[in-house]
């Protein structure tokens, strides 16, 4: 009755993002309770294993008192703190201070909001300021990949490649975006070996940029690996041609870790993982790990001095840049991930036993590409393993396998027909286990149905 009567409540309105209601009103929301490590209970008491970490935020995993006590101490103190007008406050300080420390070499300037989608908004328009300043204002260009998700504002989801921004109207894309081929093996380069395709699929960039004309290319845009694309994982040569091809060019190179960053990719940063430098990087999600919403942008000597040396006063931010409990937060979680060394532990213990797990799957009779980089793996279901053939749009498979999963106790997210598991970084082996048996039973569930 509990959840009927929230189930009615919801469907009369709450509009949820990224849903079809004309369904849900169908089936219901599944409606949570609790969470508690890796788990999220919901109101008919079943337990879930959480495959996704929230939505590839929950690094540290759910319950973790020292952050709510870290929220209410600072906001006992300090409960809101603008920082347009001349003033600052300590945990923003900090955490800039501390990101700056752990970040690659030269991002010594970070920016604060509250959303990945605003952290790739305020590096949009950062890089037109630059080039403004710059002198370079015909360099408006900005480059974006195919099945990149930047976020739902209208700059972010211009940025995004994903088929559902594209038929969703709205005047997306906006001018000056244009989007190149990503890294995807499996579809784009199956006969080479990784090595090889890496440089084949970063000399789209060049090509894009001579056909744009050099100089009017204000900037490259990209996930380090891609998480809402499909977990696409690039080989790793794919990054340092990429960065080696915007230098010659003087492209800036922009790297939206809002969900690789925060140990996802076994390292902290995606940029550490492939071994890039970026002009510009956004963090988002795992900064908090999900607890308060947080985001950064985090800026390079070089773009950061332009602004402040030429710009002026800049015409940019929010109400909720660097909240005081949300910093406080950001700093918990970090000290936290720092002291229990989830990060270096989750890369020496769990990322090669879940590649291991991930790998059992190249047998199954509907997976077609098994791909990972560090907690972030991917299962592609086809209709035909030979010929890679994908199941119509229509038959949404990844959504009927994650409602089998579902039921039997798992919560991943389905990205078009790639399973998308990227659990907690503190899940336990056992656990992984647990989390790969039920996507087992899930699958095999909808290959009998779609027999
Ligand atoms: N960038 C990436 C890579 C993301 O995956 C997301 C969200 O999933 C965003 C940006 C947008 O973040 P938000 O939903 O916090 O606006």
């Amino acid at each position: 009755m509990e959840t009927q009567a929230w189930q009615v409540l919801d469907r009369a309105h709450y509009l949820h993002p990224f849903t079809d209601h004309a369904g849900l009103r169908q089936t219901g929301s599944r409606v949570a309770t609790r969470g508690e490590g890796v788990y999220v209970w919901d109101t008919d008491g079943k337990r879930i294993i959480d495959g996704l970490s929230g939505l590839g935020c929950v690094n540290i995993g759910y319950g973790r008192k020292e952050l709510v006590n870290a929220a209410a101490e600072q906001m006992l103190e300090l409960s809101f703190c603008q920082s347009f007008f001349k003033t600052t406050h300590r945990a923003a300080v900090t955490l800039a201070e501390k990101l700056a420390s752990m970040l690659p070499e030269g991002l010594n300037h970070v920016f604060f909001q509250s959303s990945g989608s605003e952290a790739n908004e305020t590096a949009m328009r950062t890089i037109r300021r630059y080039w403004d300043l710059a002198g370079q204002p015909q360099r408006r260009v900005v480059i974006a990949r195919e099945l990149a998700y930047h976020g739902s504002t209208h700059m972010a989801a211009s940025l995004s490649g994903i088929p559902p921004m594209y038929t969703a109207g709205g005047d997306i894309p906006l001018p000056g975006i244009v989007h190149i081929k990503t890294p995807y093996q499996y579809r784009h380069g199956p006969e080479m070996n990784a090595d090889e395709f890496g440089i084949v699929a970063a000399g789209w960039l060049e090509e894009k940029i001579l056909e744009v004309g050099a100089d009017k290319v204000a900037a490259f845009f990209a996930e380090p690996a891609q998480s809402a694309g499909g977990a696409i994982c690039p080989p790793m040569t794919y990054w340092p041609e990429i960065q080696r091809i915007c230098k010659k060019y003087d492209v800036l190179l922009v790297a939206d870790e809002v969900v690789c960053g925060f140990g996802r990719t076994g390292q902290w940063f995606g940029a550490d993982h492939y071994g890039i430098t970026p002009d510009l990087m956004q963090l988002g999600k795992g900064i908090t790990s999900g607890y308060l919403p947080l985001s950064a942008c985090a800026m390079s000597d070089r773009v950061a001095d332009m602004l402040i040396e030429k710009g002026g006063e800049w015409a940019h931010g929010f109400t909720y840049s660097g909240h005081p409990a949300c910093c406080a937060v950001a700093l918990e979680n970090i000290r936290i991930l720092e002291e229990e060394r989830i990060v270096e532990t989750a890369a020496a213990e769990l990322v090669p036993y879940f590649r291991s797990k991930l790998e059992t799957f190249v047998d199954h009779p509907l997976i077609g590409d098994v791909r990972s980089v560090g907690l972030m793996g991917g299962l592609e279901i086809v209709q035909n393993k030979k010929t890679r053939e994908s199941f119509p749009y229509e038959a949404k498979i990844g959504e009927a396998c994650s409602t089998e999963a579902l039921k039997r106790g798992l919560a991943f997210r389905a990205n078009g027909d790639t399973m998308s598991l990227m659990p907690p970084l503190v899940i336990t082996r056992p656990e992984i286990d647990t989390m790969f048996g039920i996507a087992r039973e899930a699958l095999d569930a909808t290959a009998v149905k779609y027999d």
